[in-house]
């Protein structure tokens, strides 16, 4: 098993037919940008930051945020990484920024830049510290980190989110600091930024499907209850539909898009999402060997077919059953 992990881990991360993907690795600190160079992932696709505050007693500061964010791009395959800045809220707390007390719907309410807007400070120190980290070796090199915002819900809060990169560009500037062009991007997990995802892709350098919340959000079910599991399920045709159409406006407007929630790294969902036209998947550092060997043996046509007779179908069951028996037949 140890060897064919080994084997699988430095296939390139191709299609049978050839076309080039990207397997990005999901982290929560340093150690595991380790594993996703150890799993043969080719950069990070999302580093969730909020790990650095849960293990804080306090809001870290700019230059500790600085030597964490450098060492995580250092430890990058590609020497970039996304940077996602808070997320908490929902079912994470930091009793530091408020929320001590308990809300009624968590994961509805106070969440990652909703509770960001609200301490302006701590938010611009973040960004300074992500656009730091982002400066390239020498100038006209790309950037080294793009900044990636969480449970983005409409058009208001790209423009205000845009005034606060901005504003903390014009005070490095001011401080002498050197910085760079983090691209500027939006996490798509909000139903309602799905509905509108022709417009607010617009307003952004890229997209990061965040398919853990979308597909709680979109069906109503808790992503933690077990309760609720049967209908939280990435390959509803609710949710195929949604993802193939945030997928064709974020390809049609030329913008990149990553998905990077769980389904990425499981094997029937990964195939209709390559058939989507998806092209860039962000997952676990574990999941890595065995999708870049799945993609070895499945064609674009192929998974084009798939996702066309997953959506003439009318429950996940069907879907499931369907694409585990055409998936079993592929090798
Ligand atoms: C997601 O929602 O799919 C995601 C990747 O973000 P998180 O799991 O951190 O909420
Ligand atoms: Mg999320």
């Amino acid at each position: 098993l140890r060897d064919q992990l080994a084997d699988n881990r430095d296939l390139p991360a191709r299609t049978k037919d050839g076309q080039a993907l990207e397997l990005l690795a999901n982290i929560n600190g340093v150690a595991d940008a380790k594993s996703a160079v150890a799993m043969g992932g080719s950069g990070i696709g999302l580093y969730r930051t909020e790990y650095l505050y849960l293990t804080h007693a306090s809001v870290p500061g700019e230059e500790e945020q600085l030597e964490i964010y450098r060492e995580v791009v250092a430890a990058s395959p590609s020497g970039s990484a996304t940077i996602r800045t808070l997320d908490i809220g929902g079912d994470k707390t930091v009793p530091f920024l408020g929320r001590e007390k308990q809300e009624a719907n968590p994961f509805m309410g106070w969440r990652s830049i909703r509770l960001s807007f609200e301490h302006p400070n701590f938010f611009l120190t973040q960004i300074r510290a992500i656009l730091r980290a982002a400066a390239p070796d020498k100038p006209g090199d790309p950037p080294k980190a793009q900044i990636l915002f969480p449970m983005v819900t409409n058009l208001e809060e790209l423009r205000r989110l845009r005034a606060i990169v901005r504003r903390a560009e014009q005070q490095l500037l001011n401080d002498g600091k050197v910085f760079g062009k983090a691209p500027f991007g939006m996490m798509l997990e909000v139903p309602a930024a799905a509905v509108m995802i022709d417009e607010l892709v617009k307003s952004v350098d890229f997209v990061s499907i965040g398919s853990n919340d979308l597909v709680q959000y979109l069906m109503a079910a808790d992503r933690d209850n077990p309760k609720v599991s049967h209908l939280c399920q990435p390959l509803s045709p609710a949710v195929l539909r949604v993802l193939a159409a945030v997928v064709r406006s974020c390809n049609q407007a030329g913008r990149p898009v990553t998905l990077c929630g769980e389904m990425a790294g499981q094997p029937q969902a990964f195939a209709v999402l390559l058939g989507m036209g998806l092209r860039r998947f962000s997952m676990s550092p574990a999941f890595i060997p065995s999708i870049k060997e799945l993609a070895s043996h499945l064609s674009i046509s192929t998974a084009e077919r798939l996702l066309h007779n997953a959506l003439k179908l009318s429950t996940t069951r069907q879907i499931r059953s369907m694409l585990n028996k055409e998936l079993a037949a592929l090798a």
